[in-house]
């Protein structure tokens, strides 16, 4: 049945199925612990011989239920949600390296996932290769080494807004052994599904347009179901016993579920980095008018990508969205409904053009956030990168006029109105 349904359907009715008498809307479970008639039972859920709740670290209806609808938006067969995107990042990466054991990623992430990547796991031993958005195959290839785990990358980088050739980079990981590992945050299961170009894990931060009012910090993980990590030996802490849990193998007991199993059986027994029930509840919210919010984020960056083009005191615009972009083939391809309400471009006249512009602002908001139902601006320059020089900032794809607009669903004519006043002041 659910497989027939579409996204828009999805997004209100997959993962919880009430039954008769039972709430209409997903329940809050807020509780740590659930309740067993005898030692037995609850022996047998020790065991993982059985599914069943015992302790919210590990499994929580309420967030069950968020997780699977949004494995069934991403058209996965398994997912957990975490309490951050960072901790979705790490788990993704973390439940099939270690110590010893080699990463290739793109070089065009979050800069918190690059230094999640490249200072504290690399502490861990894990070591990482970054690679252009762009590379070619050969490129890729020369990457790679025997002790390789995986590839990550963002299907619309943050905050550069490259798209990803995912096949390029799904082939170029199968044809080394390795699962692909992409975060969709921008582009959400509505304009990107990575999984039918040949991703085999997909993480978002959920804080982003999947929640989509500001109110939760959170992600998710989830699994395509189809890496085969029985084709090599690459993969031990799925295809071995554990030894920390009865000596379970993952693939054997749990097949297409290994990989989700394995990060919630050791990685939040261990880590933790769970969401509250509450939260989830909120992102559950989100989720319910994702597919009708994105395509109003959608419409309206498209016009305002379009406006600041023409406007004799912008420099320069980038937005996928927009002929002549170096992305608009592959976004046309893998996005083809659009990639996100996010855009950024220069102004001319520099800090002090951009810093007029930015507190001339009325209706737009000024945020470290993106991807929210109200539009918001950040001058990288003047606030998360204001102890750079000039020259820095050019060396980190930020230059000093750079302004980032994440479009909001307001009406577009207000949206519009907003920056015409605040441009002219500049
Ligand atoms: C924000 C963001 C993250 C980190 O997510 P948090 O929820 O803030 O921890 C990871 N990846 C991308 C693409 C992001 O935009």
């Amino acid at each position: 049945m659910q497989e027939e349904m579409k996204l828009e359907t999805k997004a209100l009715h997959a993962g919880y199925t009430p039954k008769n008498g039972e709430p209409r809307v997903l329940p809050i479970v807020q509780s740590t612990t659930y309740k067993y008639e005898s030692s037995e039972a609850m022996a047998r859920l020790f065991d993982l011989a059985e599914s069943g709740y015992f302790y919210t670290r590990l499994q929580n209806p309420t967030n069950d239920a968020v997780a699977a609808k949004i494995a069934a938006l991403e058209g996965g067969v398994a997912a957990v949600l975490t309490s951050s995107g960072q901790a979705a990042s790490f788990y993704s990466v973390f439940n099939i390296a270690g110590a010893g054991d080699h990463i290739v990623a793109s070089a065009a992430i979050y800069g918190g996932t690059f230094n999640l990547f490249s200072v504290t796991m690399k502490k861990l031993g894990i070591d990482f290769t970054f690679v252009s958005p762009d590379s070619t195959r050969e490129e890729l290839d020369a990457a790679f080494k025997p002790n390789t785990k995986a590839v990550f990358a963002e299907t619309l980088s943050n905050p550069s807004l490259t798209v990803l050739d995912i096949e390029l980079f799904a082939a170029a990981a199968h044809a080394h052994g390795v699962p692909l590992i992409v975060d969709n945050t921008f582009p959400t299961p509505v304009n990107c599904r990575p999984f039918e170009f040949g991703a085999d894990i997909v993480t978002h931060s959920t804080t982003k347009y999947m929640d989509g009012h500001a109110t939760s910090v959170g992600g998710v993980i989830v699994d395509s179901g189809n890496f085969d990590w029985n084709a090599s030996d690459k993969f031990p802490g799925l295809t071995t016993p554990d030894d920390s849990y009865h000596g379970i193998i993952y693939t054997e007991q749990f097949g297409k579920g290994a990989y989700i199993t394995k990060a919630v059986a050791q990685l939040m027994r261990d880590l933790g980095s769970i969401p509250s029930p509450h939260n989830a509840f909120l992102l559950n919210l989100g989720l319910e008018t994702l597919p009708l919010r994105v395509e109003r984020h959608c419409a309206n960056a498209q016009r305002v990508a379009e406006y600041l083009q023409a406007h004799e005191k912008v420099s320069w615009v980038n937005f996928p969205g927009l002929p002549g972009n170096k992305y608009y083939d592959l976004a046309k391809k893998y996005m083809p409904h659009g990639t996100s309400g996010v855009i950024s471009f220069g102004i001319k006249g520099g800090r002090t053009a951009a810093t007029v512009f930015q507190d001339s602002l009325r209706l737009a908001t000024i945020a470290t956030h993106v991807a929210d139902c109200r539009t918001c601006v950040l001058y990288p320059a003047g606030t998360t990168h204001r102890q750079l020089t000039d020259e820095q900032l050019i060396a980190c794809g930020v230059p000093n006029d750079l302004l980032r607009l994440s479009v909001g669903i307001e009406h577009i004519d207000d949206i519009l109105r907003d920056l015409e006043q605040a441009l002219d002041k500049c």
